[in-house]
């Protein structure tokens, strides 16, 4: 439905996009997910045709729309926040883009109950909580079934718990109604819980896109791997089908793909590190712990002096700082080329998840 390429846009002489390649299969979600100032927000106004782009093309359902008005590409936007005309009811908003027949198709109370409003037509924005508003806001967007939604980071002026139930919904909505979608999201969890792919950006190009799982498991580089969940990145050597590490001699997860010298950075997932008692794998001393209820995150000093973090489950909350234990990887690493874009080139050690500060 959407096809983006060699996108570039440059404001003065920084260029917010410096070269975007995007693909949106129609009727899929794709979120495209970057740290604040990546370029996430321009990239959303060039394609609904509110900024001019300066070097490549986009089509919408197999069109260029280079040149064509933003009110002719009849791509929806939902904002962060304060898209609702105050004045006008909840029917008003949504009916707001249709024609007098589409309004009295009923299309206007068929959106409102496909984002759980069902009955809240004559209600005024101010009468609703921040989250419903938004619920209209989704529907308004769908009305005139758009041949594409954006959304610009739609649920972050949420708190988290309501945030969770509505990213679900809209996903939801929008799946029921076949509507094609891109959203915006600088939060990893989001990205990764409601998409059909991910497209990770990073200083105004995409630095991957495949599915959730792919993104996580198959990043293409160190910085994709720390942004995508928590990272634990380590030097290593690899030996055929094995690399040698801090953390022991671990199978490497693809060694045909990864594109492998003998000096490699590493990674592997704080949830693949197994904590025992001494005397297992290599020996480690915990330095910090985090308690996060589900689960806790053990930082860990090995010999070498290299931090790595584990993953371990809360009963094994029972950990002190200064304590030594035995560490393990279980599953295999992944080895990324050092000389290959994203590697940062020093050795690291484990890289926090970038989402959860926010
Ligand atoms: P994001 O939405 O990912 O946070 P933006 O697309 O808003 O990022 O911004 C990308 C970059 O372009 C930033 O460096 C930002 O400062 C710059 N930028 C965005 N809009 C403008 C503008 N209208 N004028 C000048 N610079 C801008
Ligand atoms: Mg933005």
């Amino acid at each position: 439905m959407l096809s983006v390429t060699g996108l570039r846009k440059v404001y003065g002489r920084v260029p917010a996009l410096d070269g975007v390649d995007l693909d949106v299969p129609t009727g899929t979600l794709t979120a495209v997910l970057g740290p604040s100032g990546c370029g996430k927000t321009t990239l959303l106004r060039c394609v609904a045709g509110f900024e001019r782009v300066d070097a490549g093309a986009i089509t919408l359902a197999g069109r260029h729309v280079a040149g064509v008005p933003a009110h002719r590409r009849r791509v929806a936007v939902v904002p962060q926040e304060g898209a609702l005309f105050p004045h006008l009811s909840v029917a008003g908003n949504v009916g707001y883009g249709l024609n007098r027949a589409e309004r009295g198709s009923g299309r206007v109370e068929e959106v409102l109950a496909l984002v759980g409003l069902d009955g809240y037509g004559a209600r005024m924005p101010h009468q609703l909580s921040g989250g419903q508003q938004q619920r209209v806001a989704v529907a308004r967007a769908l009305a005139p079934r758009p041949p594409l939604v954006l959304l610009d980071e739609p649920f972050s002026a949420l708190d988290a718990a309501l945030r969770t139930e509505l990213r679900r919904d809209v996903r939801q909505a929008l799946r029921a109604d076949g509507a094609t979608a891109v959203l915006v999201t600088h939060d990893q969890a989001e990205a990764l819980s409601i998409a059909d792919q991910v497209a990770v950006m990073n200083g105004g190009r995409i630095e991957q896109s495949g599915p959730p799982t792919t993104v996580y498991q198959e990043p293409a580089s160190p910085w994709v791997a720390g942004f995508v969940g928590e990272a634990v990145l380590l030097p290593g050597t690899t030996h055929g089908a094995m690399v040698e590490t801090a953390l022991g001699r671990l199978p490497l997860r693809d060694p045909a793909t990864d594109r492998v010298q003998r000096n490699t950075t590493v990674l592997v997932r704080p949830e693949q590190i197994d904590l025992r008692t001494e005397g297992y794998g290599v020996v480690a001393t915990v330095v910090r712990h985090d308690f996060h209820g589900h689960d806790a995150l053990v930082a860990l000093r090995l010999a070498d002096g290299t931090e790595v973090t584990a993953r371990v489950n809360s009963e094994a909350g029972a950990l002190s700082v200064g304590q030594l234990v035995g560490v393990a990887v279980r599953g295999a690493a992944r080895a990324f080329d050092t000389t290959s874009p994203g590697a940062d080139g020093h050795p690291s050690h484990t890289t926090p998840g970038l989402a959860g500060q926010r």
